[in-house]
C-alpha cells in the first residue's frame, strides 16, 4: 500500500483496522496545550468545588438546585463548548470538549446533566437548525439561561427509537404543529426550557421539533425513582394537543433520524469521555483507602491482589484514555482541514467517526463499571455503605451501558457501520481481506518483522487486524446480507474491532511517550501498562475470533481457519503479575491515576 493511501485509510472513520499508526500520527493526552488543560482544570475545580459539596442536597432533588448547578457552570463558559461563538458559545475544538467532559465527571448525576443540556440538548439546534432558531435558542442556551434536553424515547420505544408514536399534524390553519403522545426517561425534563422532541408527522414521518415548556399541552411526569445518578432529573413528558409553531420544525419532516443518530454520535463519544473522568475517581478513592486500611497488621496496598486490582483499573483506564484522546484529535484534525459550511462539513466528520464514538461509549463505559465494582471490592464492607464515595459511584456508573444506544444496539452498530463502509468503497476492507487470503495461501501471512522494546506487542496489534480481517471476511462470506442476524457473531466481531483499536492507541501513545520523555519512572509504568494490556487484549481477539469462525465455519474449513488463528494469535508470554505491581507502584505513588497528561 502506498504512503498516500495509508494516510487517506488513517483518517477514515475505522481506518486503523487497514493502516497502521506511527506514534506522532496519533493524539494522546501529552498533546495537549494550556489552554485545553486550563479547561480541564476550571471543570474539575468547578464540580469540586461548587457541586459536590451539594451532593447530598442534589440527590435528595432539592429544588431548584441542580438548574442552579448548570446555569453556574454557564456563567463559567462551560455549557456553550459545542455552540459557535457567533451565537454566544465558546466553539471549542474537539479535544477541549473532551477535557471538558471528562473532567466534569466526578460527581455522575451532574455529568448526566450536563451532556443533556451541552450535548444532546444543544447539537441538534447547532447542526441542524435554521438561522432563526439558532439566533433565538443557541446564544441562551450558551449561558444555561434556557436548559435544554432531547427526547426520543418512549415508554414502547427505547432501542426501537423509530418505532416512536408520538405524531404531529398540521393545524387546519397551517400554523403550528399540532402534537399528541408521550416521551420516557427525559433527562433534564424536569426543569428545562427547551426540548428537543421527535414525532411522526402524520403518524409516518419521522422528524424532530423544537418545543418549550410554556407551549399549552405540554406537561412533565413525576421523577422516576431510579437506581442511581439520583441526582439528575429524569421524567414523562406528555402532550396533548401541544400545538408548536410550524417554525419549530427542526431540519426536514421526515429526516428526523438523521437529527437523532448524528446527534448521538456526538454524545456517545462525550459519554465515553465522562466515563474516563470516572474510571480516574473512583481508582483515586481505592488508592487513598488502601493505604489507610489495614488488615492482617498491613495495609491493603501491600497484598498483591489490592495491587493488581488497582494496576487493572489503571490499565483499563489508560486505554480507554488512549483511545478517547486519539479520535478526539483524529476528529479535530479532520474538521480544521474541512473547507466550506463548517458546521455543515463538522456533522459529516462527526458521522465519519461514528465508529469510534460508539468505541468510546461501549468501551468507556465498561471499564467504568469494572473500575466501580473494584473500587467497592477494595473498600470492602465499607464500600457497600452509602457514607463512602464508592456506593454512588457503583450505582452511578450502570446507566452509562444502557442510555444513548445500549452497549448491544453499540456493537452492532460498529460492525454495520464498517460493513457499510466496505461496502460503498469509503474503507477498503474488501480489498484487504482480498490480500489477506492471499498471503495466508502464499505463507507470507504470518511475516510481521518488527524490532525495538515493544516488538511483540506490535506483532500483536498488527495480528489482531488480520483476526479481524480473518473472522469477518468468513462471517460475510459465509452469511452474506443475513449477517445481522447472527447477532453473536456480530458482537465478538464488534469486541475485536475495539481491543483492535485500544490495542493500538495504547502501543503508540507508550511509543510516543518513550521517545519524547526521558523521565523513566512513569514512562516506564506506561510501558508496563501498555505491555499488560496488549497481551490481555490479544487473548480477548483470538476468544473472540475463535467463537465467531466456529459458528461460521464446521469440518476441514472449520479446523483450517483455527490453525491459522492459531498462527496469527501466537504470541510470547509476558509476567503480567510483575507489569502489574509496577503499575500498582505508579498508581500507589500519587493516589491517582499515573499516566495523565502523558
Ligand atoms: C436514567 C435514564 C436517562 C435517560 N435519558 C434519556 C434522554 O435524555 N432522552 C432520551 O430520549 N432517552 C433517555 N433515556 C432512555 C434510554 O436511551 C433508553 O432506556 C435506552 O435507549 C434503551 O431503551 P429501553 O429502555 O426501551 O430498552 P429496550 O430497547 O427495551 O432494550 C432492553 C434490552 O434489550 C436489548 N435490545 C433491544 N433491542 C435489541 C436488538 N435489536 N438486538 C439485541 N438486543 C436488543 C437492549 O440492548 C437491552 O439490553 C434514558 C434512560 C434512563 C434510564
Amino acid at each position: 500500500m502506498g504512503t498516500t493511501t495509508v494516510s487517506q485509510n488513517l483518517t477514515r472513520g475505522g481506518g486503523f483496522l487497514i493502516a497502521a499508526a506511527r506514534p506522532e500520527d496519533i493524539f494522546t493526552p501529552a498533546d495537549l496545550n494550556d489552554d485545553q488543560k486550563l479547561i480541564g482544570q476550571t471543570a474539575e475545580e468547578f464540580v469540586a468545588k461548587e457541586v459536590l459539596p451539594l451532593a447530598p442536597e442534589l440527590e435528595q432533588h432539592k429544588e431548584g438546585l441542580m438548574p442552579q448547578m448548570l446555569k453556574k457552570a454557564g456563567e463559567l463558559g462551560l455549557l456553550g463548548g459545542g455552540i459557535p461563538e457567533e451565537y454566544g458559545g465558546t466553539g471549542l475544538d474537539k479535544v477541549s470538549a473532551t477535557i471538558l467532559a471528562e473532567k466534569l465527571s466526578a460527581y455522575g448525576s451532574f455529568a448526566v446533566s450536563h451532556g443533556g443540556h451541552a450535548g444532546i440538548g444543544t447539537v441538534p439546534i447547532v447542526y441542524f437548525g435554521t438561522e432563526e432558531q439558532k439566533k433565538k435558542y443557541l446564544p441562551k442556551i450558551a449561558t444555561g439561561e434556557w436548559l435544554s434536553c432531547y427526547c426520543l424515547s418512549e415508554p414502547q420505544a427505547g432501542s426501537d427509537s423509530l418505532a416512536a408514536r408520538t405524531r404531529a399534524v398540521l393545524s387546519p390553519d397551517g400554523k403550528n404543529w399540532i402534537l399528541n403522545g408521550q416521551k420516557m426517561w427525559i433527562t433534564n425534563g424536569g426543569f428545562a426550557d427547551v426540548y428537543i422532541v421527535f414525532a411522526k408527522v402524520d403518524g409516518e414521518k419521522f422528524s424532530c421539533f423544537i418545543v418549550e415548556r410554556k407551549f399549552p399541552g405540554f406537561t412533565t411526569g413525576a421523577e422516576e425513582k431510579k437506581m442511581g445518578i439520583k441526582g439528575s432529573s429524569t421524567v414523562p413528558i406528555f402532550f396533548e394537543n401541544c400545538p408548536v409553531p410550524k417554525e419549530n420544525l427542526l431540519h426536514e419532516i421526515g429526516r428526523g433520524h438523521i437529527v437523532a443518530f448524528n446527534t448521538l454520535n456526538v454524545g456517545r463519544f462525550s459519554l465515553g469521555a465522562y466515563c474516563l473522568g470516572g474510571s480516574k475517581k473512583v481508582l483515586e478513592a481505592a488508592s487513598k483507602y488502601s493505604k489507610e486500611r489495614t488488615a492482617f497488621g498491613k495495609r491493603l496496598s501491600e497484598f498483591g491482589l489490592i495491587q493488581a486490582k488497582l494496576a487493572e483499573m489503571a490499565i483499563r483506564t489508560y486505554a480507554v484514555e488512549s483511545m478517547i484522546y486519539r479520535s478526539a484529535g483524529m476528529i479535530e484534525g479532520a474538521m480544521s482541514a474541512a473547507q466550506g459550511d463548517k458546521t455543515k462539513q463538522a456533522m459529516q466528520v462527526l458521522e465519519e467517526y461514528a465508529i469510534e464514538s460508539s468505541i468510546s461509549k461501549v468501551y468507556g463505559s465498561e471499564v467504568t463499571d469494572y473500575c466501580v465494582d473494584e473500587a467497592v471490592q477494595i473498600f470492602g464492607g465499607y464500600g457497600y455503605h452509602e457514607d463512602y464515595p464508592v456506593a454512588r459511584a457503583y450505582r452511578d456508573s450502570r446507566i452509562n451501558r444502557i442510555f444513548e444506544g445500549t452497549n448491544e444496539i453499540n456493537r452492532m452498530l460498529i460492525v454495520q457501520m464498517l460493513l457499510k463502509r466496505a461496502m460503498g468503497g469509503a474503507l477498503p476492507l474488501i480489498p484487504a481481506a482480498m490480500k489477506l487470503g492471499e498471503e495466508v495461501l502464499s505463507g507470507t501471512a504470518m511475516e510481521e518483522t518488527a524490532d525495538g522494546p515493544f516488538a511483540e506487542e506490535e506483532r500483536s496489534v498488527a495480528m489482531g487486524k488480520k483476526i479481524f480481517l480473518q473472522a469477518s471476511g468468513a462471517a460475510v462470506q459465509r452469511f452474506r446480507e443475513k449477517l445481522a442476524d447472527e447477532q453473536e457473531i456480530v458482537a465478538a466481531l464488534a469486541n475485536i474491532v475495539m481491543e483492535v483499536y485500544a490495542m493500538e492507541s495504547c502501543l503508540r501513545r507508550a511509543q510516543k511517550a518513550a521517545a519524547t520523555r526521558s523521565e523513566g519512572g512513569i514512562t516506564a509504568a506506561m510501558s508496563d501498562a501498555a505491555r499488560a494490556f496488549i497481551y490481555d487484549a490479544a487473548g480477548r481477539v483470538e476468544r473472540e475470533a475463535r467463537t465467531a469462525l466456529a459458528a461460521t465455519a464446521e469440518g476441514d474449513m472449520l479446523r483450517t481457519q483455527l490453525s491459522v488463528l492459531r498462527r496469527f494469535a501466537k504470541r510470547e508470554p509476558v509476567d503480567g503479575i510483575a507489569l502489574r505491581r509496577r503499575v500498582a507502584a505508579a498508581v500507589l505513588a500519587g493516589d491517582r491515576y499515573p499516566f495523565e497528561g502523558r
